[in-house]
């Protein structure tokens, strides 16, 4: 059973150039960088990326731009227990499922992926008749830097 094949994997430029959105310049840049982010960008995070490469990108492209992918279910928006007060992260959909673990000490989040999460994905779907489309699993405690 495919119990992750209902999110595209393909990569984001080429998932919305497929759905018909104009890619512009800077459209592009804000889309590579989310895609290639080793971490969890937020808005402003993002801007000054995106800045380095482009000084005339301006925040409310990258809002817009993050409004975009989000109506098209492309990025996840994560709180990650709300460590930095009220800030968003932004994540390509591209990646496997996992879990955060955010050490709420020193803010490290940490990624989990295990396949019994997929199980669990499946469990659910069959078991409530639901269809997942998104699923955010957080966790706060102490990294093993910080226990
Ligand atoms: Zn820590
Ligand atoms: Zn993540």
């Amino acid at each position: 059973m495919d119990v992750e094949g209902h999110v595209s994997r393909r990569p984001l430029e080429q998932e919305l150039v497929s759905r018909g959105v104009r890619m512009t310049h800077q459209r592009r840049l804000l889309v590579q960088i989310i895609q290639g982010a080793a971490g969890h960008l937020d808005a402003i995070a993002l801007w000054q990326c995106a800045k380095d490469q482009d000084p005339t990108i301006n925040k409310v492209t990258v809002y817009r731009t993050l409004a975009m992918l989000k109506r098209h279910g492309l990025v996840d928006e994560l709180d990650l227990m709300h460590l930095d007060g009220g800030k968003h992260y932004y994540e390509a959909k591209t990646t496997r499922d996992h879990i955060h673990l955010a050490c709420l000490k020193c803010g490290r989040i940490q990624e989990f992926e295990s396949s019994l999460f997929e199980k669990l994905k499946g469990q659910i779907e069959r078991e409530q008749q639901f269809r997942i489309s998104t699923v955010r699993v957080e966790a706060g405690g102490l990294c093993d830097r910080c226990k």
